[in-house]
């Protein structure tokens, strides 16, 4: 249609109804009519390609799926009622008993708590490796192995991974690279480029943008997907119409929310930067982030999180966030609220201490969302709850 990204974002749309409607109409129906016996059986033989129940497909989660698909220059994809549905029918669908994961440390909890309490029961295994060390990859790589998992920038620390690199190897090893985009989005970040085969999102996150529904997606190559469609057109987590057109609407505006996410992200970590009770700041587009250059090549800007460590640890950090007034405490991110979290006693509770130190977290460690307020209040509250 178009190669730039916000007019494929607003203009990727449904066919029009006869009603001739400016905006895409809502198709809230669990099936579809055929028009006679051979349509019905033509289209169980799927020697047509449309519509016959919203568990296999709905024009809404299409549409969704179609915008994503150009915004990550993807051949297909899938919709899924959540960002963890989609995380969990894409191993499910693509894996067999005695296939091994090689994955990242710093991932998403509920991913870890995946590869850790259930995999096991249809044996299927994993491995971590440390983002920092990716030369340790090739070493982990088994006769099992099937798939190579990551996300970028992670949850919480916001390290950063070099996609390229990884895509290497995965190419070089003949894997599945699966790529959890959600801390990016698709405008900041696409992963196809660097080598991934397949990528997720949570679009609970910034693709809602507004935190009103649960959502994701796994878009990817046609062949992958196909094998994805028909496990999870058997099983059931396909993404509602409602929450689909929700969505779809939503990422008409994802590049202008996500600017603004960013350059208040970066104003807020490079005021709390110089600021005395604070320890450190990690941020991808901050000069002092270690992985500053690499950011820099593979995302447009930094993101909408800044983690950072107040200073006096669990007594300190919980004092902090006693004292915020505007910001919310909640779990969810990419939100137009800016929210505030502490990892270590909630979304990263379950981990022992020593788990937690690997991926970064420490009792002082804080996590801003930050939203689409105005940067000067969402400063000036958190500066009056360190003081
Ligand atoms: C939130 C999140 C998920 C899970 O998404 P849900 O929509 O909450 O199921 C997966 N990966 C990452 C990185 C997330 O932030």
């Amino acid at each position: 249609m178009s190669n730039k990204f916000e007019t494929n974002a607003i203009r990727t749309q449904l066919v029009r109804s006869q009603n001739l409607e400016h905006s895409v109409p809502l198709y809230l129906t669990s099936s579809f009519v055929f028009e006679d016996a051979e349509d019905m059986r033509a289209s169980f033989a799927e020697e047509k390609e449309r519509n016959i129940y919203s568990r296999y497909s709905n024009p809404n989660s299409s549409e969704f799926v179609d915008k994503v698909c150009q915004m990550e220059g993807a051949e297909a994809g899938f919709a899924f009622a959540s960002g963890m549905a989609a995380v969990f029918s894409t191993f499910a669908a693509l894996l067999e008993s005695g296939d091994h994961i090689l994955s990242a440390r710093s991932i998403f909890g509920s991913t870890h708590s995946l590869f850790n309490n259930f995999f096991p029961k249809w044996n299927i295994s994993h491995t971590y490796f440390k983002i920092d060390e990716l030369e340790s990859v090739e070493r982990l790589i088994t006769t099992h192995t099937k798939i190579i998992y990551a996300e970028s920038p992670t949850n919480p620390g916001v390290d950063v991974l070099d996609l390229e690199a990884l895509g290497k190897i995965a190419k070089k090893h003949n894997l599945v690279l699966v790529i959890d985009n959600c801390f990016a989005s698709p405008y900041l970040q696409q992963p196809i480029k660097f080598g991934a085969d397949l990528v997720i999102h949570s679009g609970t996150k910034l693709m809602d943008g507004q935190g009103r529904v649960l959502a994701g997606v796994t878009v990817g190559t046609a062949e992958l997907i196909d094998k994805i469609y028909r496990f999870s057109r058997i099983t059931g987590p396909a993404l509602s119409p409602f929450n689909a057109w929700v969505l779809s609407k939503s990422l008409e505006t994802l590049a202008v929310r996500v600017d603004r996410h960013c350059e208040n992200a970066l104003k807020l970590a490079e005021f709390l930067e110089g600021h005395e009770k604070v320890n450190w700041v990690r941020y991808p587009f901050l000069k002092s982030h270690p992985k500053y250059e690499i950011a820099k090549k593979q995302m447009k800007a930094g993101g909408c999180v800044v983690a950072f460590e107040v200073k006096g640890g669990l007594e300190a950090g919980q004092k902090f966030f006693d004292s915020i007034k505007l910001l919310s405490l909640s779990a969810n991110l990419g939100d137009s609220r800016s929210i505030v979290t502490h990892p270590a006693s909630t979304t990263h509770s379950k981990l022992s201490t020593e788990e937690r130190a690997e991926t970064g977290i420490t009792d002082g460690m804080v996590r801003v969302s930050v939203g689409l307020e105005h940067v000067d209040d969402i400063i000036r509250d958190i500066h009056q709850a360190l003081s």
